[in-house]
């Protein structure tokens, strides 16, 4: 049995930057805390927690400690508090994201009322809209569009949350289209992203059965995991070695593997060497 691994597995620059900059920061002050996990990865999170970063689930008193701002980004107001209440802030907002939040503040200054397309419990999502002074409208699918909401406004901007796939996006934007007099579309899905899902429209019908690593809290993993689902219904989305099941691989020729941007090289290559052990 052949096993073929994608180009793309595994760490974008956004995440593997974030992870340095946690390290990093760590070597400096041991007081280094972040909301929820530094990227969507339990090991890697779980590490990090070793090497000495706290998570927490909202901001305390923070003389002397460090709060580090996520890959996926922070609400203004999160940041101003954590300011407030006393902490340094190291920022590893992966740069893409950076970029999301410049064109929706500028755009929104213009007098456009921001839309994003998303998942509306995202993080990275949740910290687009606490950049804007307006409430920004989240759409996260053409069955969720808010029309009676549309109706009144005129000029719009939209953007889009940088793990998306790219044709559901495209499918918003043509239903927005004949509604909205004046809507300049940004396509803010990040180029990691799209080269992963690219990879993501071949490799399902070139493999008898494809692998698709990453953990369930992972949105690209899960966009990653949708695609190929849609193209070949051996698909299987797995976090770990765990998930696997020797069964599938009865008459298999050819396994396709892929891994979200979060997803470390380390638990790839486990689950290689597994799937290798069973076959
Ligand atoms: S998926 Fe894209 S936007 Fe998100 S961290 Fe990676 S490079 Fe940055």
């Amino acid at each position: 049995m052949k096993i073929n691994l994608a180009k793309t597995a595994g760490f974008c620059f956004g995440v593997k930057r974030a992870i340095d900059i946690a390290y990093k920061t760590l070597g400096n002050n041991k007081n280094v805390y972040v909301l929820g996990n530094i990227v969507h990865n339990e090991d890697v999170a779980r590490n990090l927690e070793k090497a000495g970063i706290r998570k927490s689930g909202k901001l305390g008193q923070g003389r002397n400690k460090i709060f580090l701002i996520r890959a996926h980004g922070a609400g203004l107001n999160t940041i101003k508090k954590a300011r407030k209440l006393g902490y340094k802030i190291v920022d590893a907002t992966c740069p893409m994201v950076k970029e999301i939040h410049k064109i929706a503040r500028s755009w929104e200054c213009k007098g456009r009322t921001i839309l994003v397309i998303g998942d509306k419990k995202h993080d990275e999502v949740q910290g687009i809209i606490g950049q804007l002074e307006k409430r920004a409208i989240v759409i996260e699918g053409t069955r969720d569009i808010p029309w009676a909401r549309l109706k009144k406004i005129k000029k719009a901007c939209v953007v889009v949350q940088s793990t998306q796939d790219s044709e559901k996006a495209m499918k918003i934007i043509q239903a927005l289209e004949p509604h909205i007099k004046e809507l300049k579309f940004f396509n803010t899905i990040c180029r990691p992203t799209r080269l992963k899902q690219q990879e993501m429209k071949n490799m399902p019908l070139e493999n008898d059965l494809m692998i698709i690593i990453g953990s369930k809290t992972s949105a690209n993993t899960k966009r990653l995991y949708e695609i190929s689902k849609s193209l070949n219904n051996r698909s299987y989305w797995v976090q770990s070695r765990k998930d696997i099941k020797p069964g599938w691989f009865a008459g298999i020729k050819t396994v396709g593997i892929t891994a979200g941007a979060s997803t470390p090289d380390d638990a790839t290559e486990e689950v290689i060497n597994y799937i290798k052990k069973i076959t």
